[in-house]
């Protein structure tokens, strides 16, 4: 699918690795200014020299301070993809306190927070726009030790749900992708146990896990106006897990 994004300008969280980087390159090359946020500056520098003209922003989400004065005079944002997240791994009994306020500060406060910061300034200037929030299918399905991280991604649902009900009379839609495990850094992580990650594709109707480009594709079909009556819903790139 060729997607033009020429003349919009697009920030994308969690730049700087994966989903995020690859999400990045995507636009940039289908012709979009692109602001990219991550935390890491050497990832922001290498991509900068990858994706020439990219606006790298270099901040903790997690911290609210931090993000206003990083990100509170962005300028005019079309397209939004949260897509930073931690994917803290630990028993439900052994989850703590800073777990919880990590996971839920990046993972979903920020979500708020970048998507408020975007939105005033469409609604401001009197544009469509399209927000993505690059969700999990453990929003809907539990697996062991990601209690925290998965009750981000199940209150990401009702957040998306919410945000298209009261952005939709500004012509903004808010979607999210439910990819299964990708392998990234971050799906590396998670499905480490080399038998638990067999028994895990086994479960897959498709017998894989997802690519980071099909979880791209998702994402830029939800940017575009190829997705324009769409909003407040979820593509699962899984798989076919959930139907198993
Ligand atoms: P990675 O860990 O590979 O990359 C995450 C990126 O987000 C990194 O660049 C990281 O920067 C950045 N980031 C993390 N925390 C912050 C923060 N506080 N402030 C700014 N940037 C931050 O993850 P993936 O690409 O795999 O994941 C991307 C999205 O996809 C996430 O929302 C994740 O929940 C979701 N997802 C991933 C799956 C998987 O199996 N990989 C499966 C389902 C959903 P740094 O490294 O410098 O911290």
């Amino acid at each position: 699918m060729q997607l033009n994004f020429s003349g919009l300008r697009a920030l994308v969280t969690g730049a700087g690795k994966g989903i995020g980087r690859d999400t990045v390159k995507a636009l940039h090359a289908s012709g979009a200014r692109v602001v990219a946020v991550s935390r890491t500056n050497a990832d922001l520098v290498s991509l900068s020299k990858e994706c020439p003209g990219i606006e790298p922003v270099c901040v903790d989400l997690g911290d609210w301070g931090a993000t206003e004065k990083a990100l509170g005079d962005v300028g005019p944002v079309d397209l939004l993809v949260n897509n930073a997240a931690v994917a803290l791994m630990r028993p439900f009994l052994e989850v703590t306190k800073e777990d919880f306020d990590r996971s839920f500060s990046v993972n979903l406060r920020a979500v708020f927070q970048v998507s408020q910061i975007v939105a005033r300034g469409m609604i401001n200037r009197g544009v469509p726009g399209s927000i993505v929030n690059v969700s999990s299918m453990v929003a809907h399905v539990p697996f062991p030790s990601l209690a925290a991280y998965s009750s981000t991604k199940g209150a990401m649902t009702t957040l998306t749900k919410s945000m298209a009900l009261e952005l939709g009379p500004y012509k903004i839609r808010v979607n999210s992708v439910n990819p299964t495990v990708v392998l990234t850094a971050m799906g590396q992580k998670v499905s480490a146990d080399p038998e638990f990650s067999r028994k895990l594709k086994e479960r897959h109707p498709l017998k894989k896990f997802a690519e980071v480009e099909d979880v791209v594709n998702s994402i830029l079909f939800l940017l575009s106006d190829r997705s324009a009556s769409t909003s407040g819903s979820g593509i699962l790139v899984d798989a076919g897990y959930l139907a198993s």
